[in-house]
């Protein structure tokens, strides 16, 4: 009996339509209320009350065949590439002669086959000149770059584009539970914690087209939405712009995963260093969801390179950048990082070695087998000519690599690079302005254990 009863009241949540678009809802544990995958709508799970919504309130609309574009539109055209499909918007006196995306110079020109109408835009403040030297300055990172990634004609693909951008804001309420441990006289002492965080977050960024990848969009984040402004067709002039192709509602698992992040690193930093925290678990619910469509400008580049995608993506507005360029490390860089500073001297006594050898392939020759090779003779006479060559390579190799490599790639390879691609922000970034945090706390004593040495490195807890 009370089976069927558990079971009716699991599928009975299942089962509950979107108020909305009548589109079947699912339970999220993430953010704890009810979804629609469809539409996007939150609701909660148990008044069925509407907790905000992952879509876009005014989205934008398809072009039927034949209809009129409408008159905010006229100013704009749109360019299809041939090869990869990739769609850019820009104004009616900005042409495209290839794609920036795949580099193929096949570009149809077409009057747009939907409405453009962001919400938002941040204008580029990077100069061309400014990414083009931030591009040399990435090239110079790694240790031995394809040709073709300093060609003109890789160089020249690099364009200004205004990425679609979904900006998600909400208020974020984080429970926590806990067992926090600390010793208090000799004896330690356990608790129970029970915390509830609430703040309110803003305008974090998601990517809205597949040509820029979510990684590389939170390593070049974040942008000053105090910059953004009423989107104008003049700033597509001599910029493009891409169409996005997907939409806040198909991408919730990755907003909300973000969301969680956020929700449990506001919650660690909550225990001040006063516990040792042993388990804890956290439960995040957004409500109030809220999401606007922005262009953010970047300078792009994409180029395909032994069957793998390459990027370089400069944030358009603070010129931070992040990219990737194929690894081929040189055989001194590989050295250098095996064997550090003595490389040198590995490497002037290899060099010693082989000069000794030649000259002993000389002896031999020359003295008509008067010291046949591995005679005594012969082994004294290679050892003595290689340790004389010694005195000339050993200083030269080191002078030659010490002041060339050594530091520099001992350098690199210590340091984190800065065009890493997982650099997501700190959630304090993306506190509401005048925002705080909330903090509920509920810490309750729970047990005592006294500490008593067994033995060496064992330790016994007794409850007391
Ligand atoms: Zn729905
Ligand atoms: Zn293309």
């Amino acid at each position: 009996m009370q089976n069927s009863e558990w079971s009716g009241g699991l599928s009975g949540t299942l089962s509950k339509k979107c108020l909305g678009c009548a589109g079947n809802l699912t339970f999220d544990a993430n953010i704890g209320a009810l979804v629609c995958h469809m539409c996007g709508k939150v609701y909660d799970s148990k008044s069925m009350e509407e907790k905000g919504s992952f879509a876009l309130a005014f989205r934008e609309k398809e072009y039927e065949e034949g209809e009129d574009v409408a008159a905010e539109d006229l100013d704009k055209v749109e360019f299809v590439c041939d090869s990869c499909g990739a769609q850019v918007v820009t104004d009616t006196n900005t042409t495209a002669t290839f794609c920036s995306f795949c580099g193929s110079p096949t570009l149809i020109s077409r009057r747009l086959t939907r409405q453009f109408k962001p919400d938002m835009i941040i204008p580029f403040s990077i100069s061309k000149e400014k990414a083009m030297s931030l591009y040399d300055e990435f090239l110079e990172t790694a240790d031995k770059v394809p040709k073709d990634f300093s060609s003109a004609k890789v160089r020249e693909r690099i364009k200004g584009i205004y990425m679609p951008a979904w900006l998600v804001s909400g208020e974020l309420k984080t429970d926590i539970t806990a067992t926090g441990i600390r010793m208090e006289d000799g004896i330690q002492a356990c608790y129970d914690l029970n915390r509830t965080l609430t703040f309110s977050l803003e305008n974090i960024p998601f990517s809205g087209s597949k040509k820029l990848g979510q990684r590389m969009f939170e390593a070049v984040e974040p942008f000053n939405m105090k910059e953004a402004t009423d989107f104008k067709t003049a700033y597509l002039q001599g910029f493009y712009a891409y169409k996005y192709d997907s939409l806040p509602e198909n991408m919730i698992d990755k907003i909300e995963t973000r969301i969680d992040d956020y929700g449990r690193e506001c919650g660690k930093k909550s225990w001040d260093g006063k516990y040792d925290v042993a388990s804890d678990h956290y439960q995040t619910a957004l409500t109030g969801v809220n999401v606007k469509y922005c262009l953010v400008p970047v300078w792009f580049m994409c180029y395909e390179y032994e069957g793998l995608y390459y990027h370089f993506v400069v944030n358009g507005q603070t010129g931070e950048v992040c990219g990737r360029l194929p690894v081929k490390e040189s055989i001194a860089a590989k050295a250098i990082n095996k064997f550090g500073k003595i490389t040198p001297v590995l490497f002037s006594v290899i060099a010693a070695f082989l000069i000794g050898l030649l000259f002993m392939v000389y002896v031999t020759i020359k003295s008509g087998g008067n010291t046949p090779m591995g005679s005594p003779m012969w082994w004294l006479l290679f050892l003595y000519s290689s340790v004389v060559c010694m005195a000339i390579t050993l200083p030269t190799v080191y002078i030659f690599f010490y002041k060339r490599y050594i530091n520099k790639q001992l350098k690199k390879s210590s340091e984190k690079s800065p065009y890493e691609l997982d650099r997501r922000p700190p959630v304090e970034q993306y506190f509401a302005l005048n925002g705080k945090i909330n903090l509920e706390k509920n810490d309750r004593f729970a047990t005592a254990l006294a500490k008593t040495k067994v033995g060496e490195n064992e330790t016994r807890y007794t409850m007391l």
